[in-house]
């Protein structure tokens, strides 16, 4: 590409990224946080562009087919979305971000979609944890694919300060995790679950209470749809999509307290009474298809359906 189509993704991207971050940190309003969030969004979408550019500036199209060096002077193209950013990106690039990265940048960039019709419910500790995760990742992102080294004197300042920026993020929440260690471990002395925090991405959020609460950003919500938040975020499944598609929401009725909460991840986990069984030890009753726990010498059936049969012995 020629020096004249040189447009300023990267610097920009920076920018965007460190105003966001300082919208977070002065914490005074909710809009503090809305603009935060967009900031970093939009910042993180332009790096990764960056490097999408750097591979061919057509990439950086919604439709590649209709790239051209006129509409890309002009600034006047759809330009692409962040999944397919990284679907080009590990397609064409030749670059994998690791699936738990991508999931947490894919999730970042739903909250914005979402508070830009729902406004924001999200405490400050929730973004302030999500986005010093985020930007930890395109910071990563920058010093593996970008090339720091040959950053111009703008960009150099910009990056220098982003780092500066976040080691204070990942202070502070590294700071609330000290805080929050007696709770956590009387929480596993109680028997009590812990499992990543859909909102915060912290390993904070507590199973087997009434109710579903991170210690971390005090998220707090019914077991059921805490359940379904975390589907969505942790395990990238839309509910409207699978079933629409014909598939298996990976959402049962627990074996142990009855709940519509054991979610089907690398195990089962139950957000109501915070349970949790090795996949390889629960099986579909053979009768009415709901999960039980296999036991030794039992017939493959669950408790009720067992009951069901003895009281028409
Ligand atoms: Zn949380
Ligand atoms: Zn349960
Ligand atoms: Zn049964």
């Amino acid at each position: 590409m020629t020096e004249e189509f040189k447009f300023e993704l990267l610097e920009n991207g920076l920018d965007f990224i460190l105003s966001g971050l300082n919208y977070v940190s002065r914490q005074d309003s909710k809009s503090d946080l809305k603009y935060g969030i967009l900031h970093i969004c939009s910042g993180i979408e332009l790096i990764i562009k960056e490097r999408l550019k750097r591979e061919h500036w057509s990439l950086i199209f919604h439709n590649i087919e209709n790239a051209n060096e006129e509409l890309l002077i002009s600034c006047e193209f759809k330009s692409v979305d962040l999944r397919n950013c990284l679907q080009r990106l590990k397609n064409i690039c030749n670059i994998s971000i690791n699936e738990n990265d991508e999931k947490h940048l894919i999730d970042f960039r739903n909250k914005r979609n979402k508070l830009e019709h729902f406004g924001i419910n999200d405490s400050w500790e929730g973004i302030l944890s999500s986005s010093a995760r985020v930007v930890s990742i395109i910071l990563d992102f920058i010093s593996n694919e970008l090339e720091p080294e040959y950053f111009d004197p703008i960009e150099e300042e910009h990056f220098k300060e982003l780092r500066e920026k976040i080691s204070y993020f990942d202070e502070l929440v590294e700071l609330r995790m000290d805080s929050l260690k007696e709770d956590l471990e009387s929480a596993e002395k109680d028997g009590l679950f812990t499992t990543e925090c859909p909102i915060c991405y912290q390993d904070t959020l507590i199973l087997g209470d009434s109710q579903t609460s991170c210690l971390f950003c005090n998220y707090k919500a019914e077991p059921e749809d805490a359940a379904r938040l975390w589907i969505s975020t942790h395990m990238k499944i839309n509910e409207y999509m699978i079933v629409k598609d014909g598939g298996d929401y990976p959402l049962y009725l627990c074996p142990e307290c009855d709940n519509n909460t054991l979610v089907d991840s690398e195990k089962y986990i139950c957000f109501a009474c915070g349970n949790h069984w090795d996949i390889s030890t629960l099986d579909n009753c053979l009768d009415c298809n709901r999960l039980y726990i296999l036991r030794d010498d039992e017939p493959p059936f669950c408790y009720d359906c067992i009951e069901y049969k003895s009281t028409k012995d």
